[in-house]
């Protein structure tokens, strides 16, 4: 039993979605669960729809909403083997029901609204994905995900009940998903009261891992427009290579100084039950890709490179002149914390605390003006935070050009280096 998450670049228009038929027809004897997120960038218009929403904004909501749902029928009616298939009419019910969600008074909280529309995208995708493959005749069931991801009532960053998560997927999903493929939502989840909730943006990476944790699943496969993990984002570096195997440790810590390719949350649950990831081209279904696992022991020293743009740098001396000590810094993580600003990287020497964070001004505003009541404060903003793992066979001459460099921080593998950005 395997899992393939397939994104929203792989289903963002009808060629898109045959291309996801095509890549199944290589895994035609396979026990699979297939997880989907929103086509394109629809989850973009919903937010912005709920937007409308809640502000009650009628004209607004009415042309993001007509752009929404014409995306959605354009697809559909490049998929129609017949002009007169009714087999896509159940979408245009989902259509009506959102219609009828947005002419109610928007009620609860933001989050809640923001999660009763924005789950409207992988209910569409996963709609439009299962029809099409049964009129390809790939047999397949379409399944709510929500009845089987359960979360607090957390909305927009639900919090998943393992326990009854995983009991509920190994009991009822299990035993469908090995008579025949299953066509599900990525994202998506339920509260304890059955509400929809959501797992946070560019969560399906995360539902595949929590259903392969549920099923057992022997592996989890997620199909990318890149032939695999990179060392870096090719767009910054053209020369950047595929990584061929990557162990699930080195694959956290990528992903917690911001590589972008694996959701985060999505290692964590795999690696408990050593379950493979493997990340592949949905434009080269025979390449191999990434293989992420325990297997992989050889440590990699090909050099990573991972970008953070709109860096602030924040340096905190105290006002007399005396050394930042614990009492100091305890106040400026109270500070910190009361601002929700999460440090990147920080430094201390004797009289002064660097801090590097992200460059939200709503955010980095406050917490300057609170601190520069009781310290000396000097920051500079606009800054470009790379991290290198395995920095010793880096260029970074190349990589850093002439420009001023802020902060330095090396440990025995990664170097963290602030940059200016010109
Ligand atoms: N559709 C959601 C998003 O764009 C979830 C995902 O793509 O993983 O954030
Ligand atoms: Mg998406």
């Amino acid at each position: 039993m395997k899992v393939f998450k397939f994104g929203g670049a792989s289903v963002k228009n009808a060629d898109a979605v045959k291309n996801v038929a095509s890549v199944l027809r290589h895994f035609e004897g396979d026990s699979l669960l297939i997880v989907v997120s929103a086509m394109g960038k629809t989850t973009n218009g919903l937010e912005k729809l709920v937007k409308a929403y809640v502000d009650h904004d009628a004209a607004a909501m009415q042309i993001i909403y007509a752009e929404i749902k014409d995306f959605h029928n354009e697809i559909i009616k490049g998929l129609l083997k017949r002009a007169d298939s009714h087999a896509y009419d159940d979408i245009e019910n989902l259509f009506i029901e959102l219609e009828c969600l947005l002419e109610t008074q928007a009620e609860g909280s933001y989050d809640y609204n923001y999660d009763q529309i924005v789950s409207y995208g992988e209910i569409f995708s996963s709609r439009i994905l299962s029809t099409y493959l049964k009129e390809s005749d790939i047999a397949n069931r379409w399944i709510d995900s929500r009845n089987f991801i359960q979360t607090d009532a957390h909305y927009r960053e639900g919090k998943v009940d393992w326990d009854l998560t995983s009991t509920i997927i190994g009991r009822k999903l299990k035993p469908i998903v090995q008579k025949q493929k299953v066509v599900t939502q990525g994202f998506i989840g339920q509260t304890p009261d059955k509400q929809t909730s959501t797992l946070g943006r560019e969560g399906s990476d995360y539902s595949a891992a929590i259903f392969a944790y549920g099923l057992d699943a022997e592996s989890v496969t997620i199909w990318k427009d890149v032939a695999g993990v990179m060392n870096a984002d090719p767009k910054r570096m053209p020369n950047a290579v595929k990584i061929n195997g990557l162990n699930y440790t080195v694959a956290i810590e990528l992903a917690y100084y911001g590589a972008t390719v694996i959701h985060p949350k999505t290692i964590q649950p795999l690696q408990s039950k050593g379950i493979p990831l493997y990340v592949r081209s949905f434009m080269d279904p025979e390449a191999p890709g990434t293989e992420v696992s325990t297997a992989i022991q050889e440590e990699n020293s090909t050099p990573f490179y991972i970008f953070k743009d709109d860096q602030a740098f924040i340096r905190i001396s105290s006002k007399d002149f005396s050394f930042i000590a614990e009492e100091h810094l305890t106040h400026i993580f109270s500070l910190m914390s009361a601002c929700n600003v999460r440090a990147n990287v920080m430094q201390n020497s004797a009289i002064s605390f660097s801090l590097v964070v992200n460059d939200d001004p709503k955010k980095v505003d406050v917490l300057l003006e609170a601190l520069s009541k009781d310290y000396q404060v000097n920051s500079e903003r606009g800054t470009q935070l790379i991290t290198v793992r395995n920095y010793e066979n880096a260029d970074l001459k190349s990589l850093l050009g002439d420009r001023k460099v802020w902060l330095e921080q090396r440990g025995a593998k990664v170097l963290q280096l602030l940059a200016a950005n010109d």
